[in-house]
């Protein structure tokens, strides 16, 4: 179709570093939102962002939410006044007539967790790449000339209204939160020439208003549940409520994408092992689980199919669920690293949140990530549930916050211990210093600077780095490189952004020998681990049950699947029915390891006297 030349009434765009599809790796998009823009001239990567167009100039591979908010305009709007398309087309489609441009945003100022440490290292001016294709949106000629209203939303909208940019920016409203239940009040206000709230709250949309996109979105995103309620205190997802999408929606949202070219099916998640699965004790539904995976990756055209957010527990709760997902998701994996056992090289690289080492901490900032085990077991929680997934090839994304309010010496030390257990695991490292986020019941905590950060927390980010480092494919030559660069930067610029505490930690990331280190940073590295895995106890409410108990007691919960109530016709006789099966027919090793992990431990771990605590659980 042509679209008037005269502009579009409804423009929706994102930036480029949000739309891109590089490598079939979401963690590209990582990349983007780190590297500061002023060391990386648009001219080295701008190719990347060479995305397919429809005939008519629209764009065909656009962020999910972006996608969201084109249906809910196409339900009232015709389809010649709603237009997606990618910043370098604004010039085509917004002009005179155009009355709004909506604005997908994910990190558009450059403030979210990712950022705060990664940019920052160069100096707290280092605005991300991705913050500078968000501005080239907003700057843009187009929208300058002809002053539509620019409408924003998105998962980091409200870094726009947090940093005092609307104005410099020309946004008339950020929308924060979910805009299912706003977004057509808004562009109805601002085709009405009314003025817009400068910032809107959008109150959390029913499973009703639930959206499924007809075209193609980056990374083939589909929605597989939303929500949390495991009540980490950082985050705002826990608040929503927990819902499961559909099998059958799911399979319209797999279809919009493949009949639009995609080749690569993204179900996301705050948690994969949610699906289906019911508070109280988040034990894993496998077979919904399994049958979701199984039935995207047996549609024709389905290329890649990656995991997205899950948390660590499961894995202990049911590691052979981890074995057959693997089956099914490996041979759809685009990443490869010389540490897998897959034939290809493949493995699967879920992103998962450990935030800290010290049970302590994790005990009043996130008591419920470990459920249905307890908290202060989290350590062995960690390192058993990373090597049962690395024993399946699967090399997590782990995330750590340094920097939480309330994080001591200690604690911090206690984490260093942690990623010194995990030495000989096949770990990508991302750590990141702590950002109140909006919405969370930390909104209010104060955010850590890099320039701040101690030699304890310093150490802890570079030996994570270089941790990560050694894990990617890297040369001889590529580590001559980092060690002198990293000497270099040390030398011309972080020691005066970063000061002495910055230097020993530097150099254990450049490569010096840790005989020379040691003197200076509290881990030897070098040194071997000594600590055992020991069996993490149930939470101490069900201290006594067996986890097949608490699955049972699990399975007879109400709670929102497919947002209405549990499946009745589950079968409560056999409710850890992956677990199980393997339980009684291999008689073995992985039946050994699941019966181990099935019963309930006694005894504090690590010898440290456990103080009964107060582990909030859902639904309690
Ligand atoms: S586990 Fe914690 S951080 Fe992850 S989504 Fe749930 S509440 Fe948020």
């Amino acid at each position: 179709m042509a679209f008037d030349p005269k502009g579009v009434p409804f423009v929706l765009t994102a930036p480029d570093t949000e739309s891109t599809e590089q490598e079939f790796s979401p963690w590209k998009q990582m990349v983007y939102a780190s590297v500061p823009a002023r060391f990386a001239p648009r001219f080295m990567y701008k190719d990347k962002f060479d995305q397919p167009r429809y005939p008519d100039g629209s764009a065909k591979v656009i962020p999910y939410g972006v996608r969201v908010v084109e249906e809910i305009l196409l339900n009232h709007y015709s389809r010649d006044d709603v237009v997606v398309c990618y910043p370098d087309d604004l010039d085509k489609f917004v002009g005179p007539k155009t009355v709004a441009v909506g604005v997908g945003a994910h990190n558009p100022i450059g403030t979210a967790f990712s950022t705060g440490v990664y940019s920052n290292i160069f100096g707290s001016t280092a605005r991300p790449i991705n913050a500078a294709e968000s501005e080239r949106i907003y700057l843009h000629p187009a929208i300058q000339r002809h002053r539509p209203k620019v409408i924003v939303g998105g998962a980091g909208a409200w870094q726009i209204a947090k940093t005092g940019s609307t104005t410099r920016l020309g946004v008339s409203c950020v929308i924060n939160g979910r805009a299912e239940g706003m977004a057509l009040e808004l562009f109805q206000k601002a085709e009405a020439g009314e003025e817009l709230p400068k910032f809107v709250q959008a109150p959390e949309p029913g499973i009703e208003q639930l959206v499924i996109p007809k075209k193609r979105s980056t990374y083939g995103v589909i929605e597989m549940n939303r929500g949390c309620g495991r009540q980490c205190a950082f985050c705002s997802p826990t608040l929503e409520t927990r819902i499961s999408v559909s099998p059958e929606q799911l399979a319209e949202a797999v279809r919009s994408n493949t009949s639009n070219g995609g080749r690569i099916i993204f179900p996301v998640s705050e948690d994969i092992f949610m699906y289906g699965a019911a508070a109280p004790f988040y034990i894993p539904n496998a077979d919904k689980i399994l049958s979701l995976y199984e039935s995207i990756a047996n549609v024709p055209g389905v290329d890649y199919l990656p995991l997205s957010h899950a948390t660590i527990a499961p894995a202990v709760v049911n590691p052979h669920l981890m074995k057959e997902m693997s089956k099914i998701l490996l041979p759809k994996s685009a990443l490869r690293n010389r540490f897998s056992t897959h034939s290809d090289k493949r493995f699967l690289a879920p992103l998962i949140g450990i935030e800290t080492g010290s049970p302590r901490l994790a005990a009043l900032t996130m008591s419920g990530k470990s459920l249905p085990f307890d908290i202060h077991d989290w350590q062995e929680i960690v390192v058993e549930g990373i090597r049962i997934l690395n024993e399946n090839n699967w090399f997590p994304v782990c995330t750590f916050i340094v920097g939480l309010a309330e994080e001591t010496e200690d604690d911090l030390r206690q984490t260093l211990d942690l990623l010194h257990r995990l030495k000989k695991y096949k770990i990508l490292y991302v750590p990141s210093i702590f950002t109140p986020l909006e919405d969370t019941r930390m909104s209010g905590a104060k955010a850590l600077k890099a320039k701040a950060l101690t030699q304890l927390q310093w150490e802890f980010v570079m030996t994570a780095w270089k941790q990560s480092r050694d894990f990617g494919e890297m040369s001889d030559r590529s580590r001559v490189y980092f060690r002198w660069g990293t000497k270099v930067f040390y030398h011309a610029r972080g020691r005066w952004v970063h000061g002495k505490q910055f230097k020993w930690p530097a150099m254990r990331f450049a490569g010096d020998p840790e005989e020379e280190l040691s003197k200076h940073l509290y881990l030897n590295w070098d040194k071997d681990s000594d600590a055992k895995i020991q069996k993490p106890r149930l939470i101490p409410k069900h201290r006594k049950m067996k986890l097949e108990d608490l699955a049972r007691i699990n399975d007879n919960q109400p709670f929102n699947i497919y947002g209405t109530s549990r499946d009745t016709e589950a079968d409560k006789s056999n409710p850890l029915k992956v677990l199980s099966a393997t339980t009684t027919a291999a008689n073995g090793q992985a039946g050994a390891a699941a019966a181990t992990t099935a019963t309930t431990a006694s005894g504090s771990v690590n010898g440290a006297a456990s103080k009964e605590l107060d582990q909030p659980v859902a639904g309690d």
